[in-house]
C-alpha cells in the first residue's frame, strides 16, 4: 500500500507533517535515523507506520511506565495490535504478553531501556522477528540535557546487540550540544538526521507584568472556560496555594511537584489527562509525561531560569496543533529572586546561570518578535515578525519620555551622591513619588531635591519606566545580592545632555488583542462542538482511557464544522481511520443529526 493511503487507512489523516513522510521512507529502507521535532511535531507516526507496513515487530524505548497504557491504549483504539511490558502487569497477564509476542501477535511493543537491555529479555527479543526498534525521548541519554536517566546509557549495546535492525532515535531537545552527544551516545550506523523548524506556529506568546499574580492567573483560566492548561510555578509552595485558591473560586485544580507522595502525583496527573481536573499547578517535575493533545494554554507564574526550559514547558500547549496560548507573568522581583539563588552556586555554576538568566530577561524584556527570539536561542532564523505574539499583533506605542527619564536619571544620581551606593527600583519609585517610608527616613532620602518631584504618576508607571531606561542601557542594575540601580556612562551623558528620550507604553494587561485567524485554528459550531465532547467523553470513561484516544479536539472540531451525517462524510474527517468510522461512525453521525434536527447550520 502507498504511504498516504496507509496514513489515512490507520490513523485517519491526508497528510503527512514536515519531515515524516522522508523519515518514514528511509526506516522502511532500513535505515538508521535521528529525527528531532518540537513537541507536537508528530514523531510517534514516524515509527509507528513503519511498524505497521513492515513484517515483524518494532520495539519502541519509552523513559515513562506512566504513559506507555495510554500510548498503547491509542493504538489499540485505531486497530493497531501493540502492547507494553512494564512492572505495573501481574504475572499472568505478562506471561500472556509474551506468548503473544513469540506468536507473533504484535506489530509494536512499548517497554523501557532498564527491561529491554536485561541479558535475559534481549535473549528472548531474538526470537521475536524484530524489525525496529524506536528510541523516544532519546535525550535521556544526554547528560547534558534536562531529562537525564542513566539508564538509557546502556542503550550504546543496542547497535552490536542487533546488527541487522534498523534503529530510530527522536527527540524534541532543542540544544546541539544535547543533539550530538545523543548521536555520539548511540552509535547510530550512517544515521540520516532530520531537524525540523522549532517553530510552533499554533502557540502565541505573550509576557505580562506581574502585578496582581493570583487574579490575573483567575481571570486567564477563567476567560478560557472548558479548557485546560498548565500553571507553572517556581515552588511547591506556590504550586499548592494556587491550587487551592483555585478550587475555592469554582475551577478544578490540582498541584503537581515533587514534594507529593507519588500516588497523590500520578492520581492528580491522571485526572488532568483524563479532564476532571482542568487546571494543574505545577513546579518544573511535571515534565515528559504529560502527551495530553489540548492543553490549550500554559502560563508561568514566576520567571523561568533559562529559555531552554521555558520553551520545553510552553512546548505543552497546543500538541495538537490548535491555537493555544503561552503567558509569562514577568517582575523585577522575580530577577531579583533568581539572581539569589543563582549567587549561592558554586562560581562555575554562576557565570553559566547568569548567562542563561539574561537571555531568559531579555526575551521578557524585548520589543521584537518574541517566537524569532526563542528560535534564534536555538540557532534559527525566523522572522522579522509573526502574528502570533504580543510585540507582533499590538506594537508598542512611544512617547517622548524625556522629561521623566530625566528625573528618573537625576534621582538615582543624587542618591549615588548622598549616600555613595546605589539603591534598588522600589526605594527610587518612593522617593520620585514621596513615599513615606521607614527607609527613605533614615537615610533622609526625604531630602532630596528629586523627593516627590514624580507625584504626577503612580508607581507602577514609575517602575516601567525604570525598567525601560535598564533596557536602553541607561541604567545598570549592579551585580550581588541586591540589584540596585545605577547610572550608566550613557546614562551620565544623557543627563548632562539633556538628550531627548523615546519610551514605550507599557501594556495594559488585560489587552489582548488577536489576529483574525490564528494559526491552526478550526472555527466550528461551538454548541454542537461541546456535545460532541460529552459524547466522547462517555465512551472514554466506558473505556477507562482518556479522551483523546477516542478522538483529539481537531477531529470533533472537523466534524462541529462540517457535520457528517452518513458514514462516508464521517470517514473523511481527519482523524477517523477505519476502525474509529466502524467504532464510532454510528453514534457520532446519529448525535449530529440529532443536533442538526432542533439547530440550524452555524
Ligand atoms: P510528538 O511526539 O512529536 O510530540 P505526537 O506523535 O504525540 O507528537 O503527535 C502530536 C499530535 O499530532 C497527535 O495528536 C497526533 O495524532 C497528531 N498527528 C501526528 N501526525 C499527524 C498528521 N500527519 N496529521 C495530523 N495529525 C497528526
Ligand atoms: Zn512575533
Amino acid at each position: 500500500m502507498n504511504l498516504p493511503g496507509a496514513l489515512k487507512q490507520y490513523f485517519g489523516y491526508d497528510a503527512f507533517r514536515p519531515l515524516q513522510e522522508e523519515i518514514i521512507v528511509d526506516a522502511l529502507a532500513g535505515r538508521d535515523v535521528f529525527a528531532l521535532m518540537p513537541t507536537g511535531g508528530g514523531k510517534s507516526l514516524c515509527f509507528q507506520l513503519p511498524a505497521l507496513l513492515r513484517g515483524g515487530l518494532t520495539i519502541v524505548l519509552s523513559p515513562l511506565i506512566s504513559l506507555m497504557k495510554d500510548q498503547v491504549d491509542a493504538l489499540q483504539a485505531s486497530g493497531i495490535a501493540a502492547t507494553f511490558l512494564n512492572s505495573t502487569l501481574d504475572g499472568n497477564e505478562a506471561r500472556a504478553r509474551l506468548r503473544g509476542l513469540y506468536g507473533g501477535d504484535y506489530r509494536l511493543l512499548y517497554v523501557a531501556p532498564e527491561r529491554l537491555m536485561l541479558e535475559s529479555f534481549l535473549e528472548k527479543s531474538k526470537q521475536w522477528n524484530v524489525s525496529q526498534i524506536a528510541i523516544d525521548e532519546a535525550h535521556c541519554i544526554s547528560e547534558w540535557g534536562h531529562d537525564f536517566r542513566p539508564e538509557y546509557r546502556e542503550l550504546a549495546k543496542l547497535r552490536t546487540h542487533f546488527p541487522e535492525v534498523p534503529i530510530m532515535a527522536l527527540t524534541a531537545t532543542a540544544t546541539e550540544r544535547v543533539r550530538t552527544d545523543i548521536l555520539k551516545q548511540l552509535k547510530l550506523r550512517d544515521p540520516r538526521c532530520y531537524v525540523a523548524s522549532f517553530n510552533r506556529p499554533n502557540l502565541s506568546y505573550r509576557v505580562v507584568p506581574k502585578a496582581k499574580p493570583y487574579e490575573q492567573v483567575l481571570a486567564l483560566i477563567r476567560s478560557r472556560p472548558n479548557e485546560s492548561g498548565i500553571v507553572y510555578c517556581a515552588s511547591r509552595k506556590t504550586a499548592d496555594s494556587l491550587a487551592a485558591k483555585l478550587n475555592v473560586d469554582g475551577i478544578k485544580a490540582k498541584p503537581y511537584h515533587a514534594g507529593l507522595e507519588t500516588a497523590d502525583r500520578a492520581g492528580h496527573q491522571d485526572s488532568f489527562l483524563r479532564d476532571d481536573a482542568r487546571v494543574i499547578t505545577a513546579t518544573i517535575a511535571f515534565g515528559m509525561g504529560i502527551n495530553k493533545p489540548n492543553v490549550r494554554f500554559v502560563v508561568h507564574h514566576d520567571l523561568p531560569k533559562n529559555i531552554e526550559s521555558y520553551y520545553q514547558e510552553t512546548g505543552r500547549a497546543g500538541r495538537d496543533g490548535l491555537p493555544s496560548d503561552c503567558v509569562l507573568l514577568f517582575s523585577a522581583g522575580d530577577v531579583m529572586k533568581q539572581r539569589r539563588f543563582i549567587d549561592e552556586k558554586s562560581e562555575h555554576e554562576q557565570r553559566v546561570a547568569h548567562e542563561q538568566l539574561r537571555a531568559m530577561v531579555a526575551y521578557a524584556e524585548t520589543r521584537d518578535c518574541r517566537r524569532a527570539t526563542l528560535l534564534r536561542y536555538f540557532g534559527e532564523e525566523f522572522g522579522p515578525s509573526c502574528d502570533g505574539c504580543d510585540n507582533c499583533l499590538n506594537p508598542r506605542e512611544t512617547f517622548d519620555g524625556t522629561v521623566h527619564a530625566q528625573k528618573f536619571l537625576s534621582c538615582v544620581h543624587r542618591i549615588q551622591a548622598k549616600s555613595g551606593f546605589g539603591f534598588g527600583l522600589n526605594h527610587i519609585v518612593e522617593i520620585l513619588t514621596g513615599g513615606n517610608t521607614e527607609a527613605i527616613r533614615q537615610r533622609g532620602h526625604d531630602q532630596l531635591s528629586t523627593f516627590g518631584i514624580g507625584q504626577d504618576m503612580n508607581r507602577n508607571a514609575w517602575q516601567s519606566i525604570g525598567r525601560e531606561l535598564l533596557r536602553l542601557g541607561l541604567l545598570a542594575a549592579a551585580p550581588g545580592k541586591f540589584a540596585t540601580l545605577q547610572l550608566t556612562d550613557a546614562g551620565m551623558a544623557a543627563l548632562r545632555e539633556r538628550k531627548p528620550i523615546t519610551l514605550t507604553k507599557p501594556v495594559d494587561v488585560e489587552e489582548r488583542k488577536r489576529s483574525k485567524h490564528r494559526a491552526g485554528e478550526i472555527e466550528c459550531d461551538e454548541a454542537l462542538f461541546e456535545r460532541l465532547r460529552v459524547l466522547r467523553r462517555r465512551f472514554a470513561d466506558e473505556r477507562d482511557v482518556p479522551a483523546y484516544v477516542i478522538f483529539s479536539d481537531v477531529s470533533l472540531r472537523e466534524m462541529a464544522r462540517d457535520y457528517p451525517t452518513t458514514p462516508a462524510a464521517f470517514g473523511r474527517i481527519p482523524g477517523v481511520g477505519q476502525q474509529k468510522l466502524r467504532d464510532f461512525g454510528e453514534p457520532f453521525t446519529a448525535a449530529i443529526a440529532d443536533y442538526l434536527a432542533t439547530h440550524s447550520r452555524a
